[in-house]
């Protein structure tokens, strides 16, 4: 009989990988159309980081196999580019599943049930969340946060330099940690200390590198970083392999190879999150 301890499992897979909007195409196809959303392996357990188009087929998945039927959903903010597959996640819609959905502090919304319920209502979508089945318990964050989840699953969080508020996670599970960090804007020159205690010695974290440093000046103002940046905060916290995440939805598979080169050069074990990619951590 072979014995396979599953709660040795420490791995991340990622579903969406764009930001801001969905991006089909044969020019898109290598790194992935989908927009945000990653899932984290922790033994029997499974977070899982925005609800972007990615997490329709994260949901089949579940639903296809039998040993996770526990799921935090941790919501980074309610941007349409990290919810809109939230009504489309085929657990939501099993008896046998319970998620608990997280959110931090954002402007708009007075709660996390708040923000879904605005998300799911007419003239915007023909049905609300009542229409679940799974046993849901919806629980807002603070964005200094430290607890634990239970089973060995530690949490941290930071805030975000965001219009309307974001949040970042770090899990620590076992010994080893990933940190999970968008949406947020940089300044040109200074350093987001919470960032760099956030990610500090962290094995991986995925980091907001919608723009280049070139490009930065032309989007101030609406909340996005660089995969420059990603590598500086990098260095300064001592963490483990960068992944580039929230590609832009014109970033075609060319360009992001191009900028994989740029950071394996800076970092070798670092590089760009694409679709359907796991790391075992
Ligand atoms: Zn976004
Ligand atoms: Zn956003």
């Amino acid at each position: 009989m072979v014995v396979h301890n599953s709660r040795d499992i420490f791995a991340v897979t990622f579903w969406g990988v764009r930001g801001t909007l969905a991006s089909p195409g044969c020019e898109f196809k290598r790194t992935g159309g989908n927009t945000i959303c990653a899932q984290l392996r922790c033994g029997d357990r499974t977070i899982i980081f925005d609800a972007g188009t990615g997490i329709r087929a994260l949901g089949s998945h579940l639903i296809e196999q039998a040993e996770i039927r526990r799921i935090d959903l941790m919501l980074t903010h309610v941007h349409y580019d990290h919810v809109e597959g939230l009504p489309f996640f085929a657990p939501f819609f099993s008896p046998d599943f319970k998620v608990d959905v997280w959110l931090g502090e954002i402007d708009g919304a007075s709660s996390t049930e708040d923000a879904v319920k605005g998300l799911m209502r007419r003239p915007y979508f023909p049905v609300g969340p009542d229409v679940f089945q799974a046993g849901i318990t919806y629980r807002e964050v603070a964005t200094h946060a430290a607890f634990e989840l239970g089973d060995g699953i530690s949490i941290r969080t930071a805030p975000m330099n965001h219009p309307g508020g974001a949040t970042g996670y770090r899990i620590d599970y076992r010994g080893r940690s990933f940190a999970f960090v968008t949406d947020t804007e940089h300044v040109m020159g200074e350093t987001d200390m919470g960032i760099v205690d956030l990610i500090s010695g962290v094995d991986c974290f995925a980091y907001d590198s919608s723009l280049t440093d070139a490009e930065l000046p032309d989007f101030a103002g609406y909340g996005h970083s660089t995969w420059e940046e990603g590598l500086r905060l990098r260095d300064k916290a001592g963490a483990g392999a960068f992944l580039a995440l929230h590609h832009m939805p014109f970033r075609t598979d060319d360009e992001l190879d191009a900028i994989e080169v740029a950071i394996k050069k800076w970092h070798p074990p670092s590089g760009v999150a694409r679709e359907g990619q796991t790391i075992k951590l």
